[in-house]
């Protein structure tokens, strides 16, 4: 390898928000991550999300919970 062109590449430990935390080789240091394949509902086979930046709730507050459905379709029938 040429000499002084390489960042140093070390072992970092990856910390996830649902616990995980696992070590991988990495330029920049420890890592921290929001969702990992501990937890991703793709790996997990589960519906339930981790949901750290409360886009979830956003969407219901502008959107509407459940309650007001039939609500909203009569609306866009009548549209
Ligand atoms: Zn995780």
């Amino acid at each position: 390898m040429k000499k002084e062109i390489h960042p140093n590449y070390r072992i970092a430990t990856v910390t996830c928000s649902c616990g995980n935390t696992f070590q991988t080789k990495t330029t920049v240091g420890d890592l921290k991550v929001e969702i990992c394949s501990k937890c991703h509902p793709f790996f997990t086979g589960t519906q339930k999300l981790i949901d750290s930046a409360g886009r979830v709730e956003k969407y219901y507050r502008r959107f509407g919970k459940g309650k007001n459905k039939n609500e909203n379709e009569k609306q866009e029938k009548e549209k």
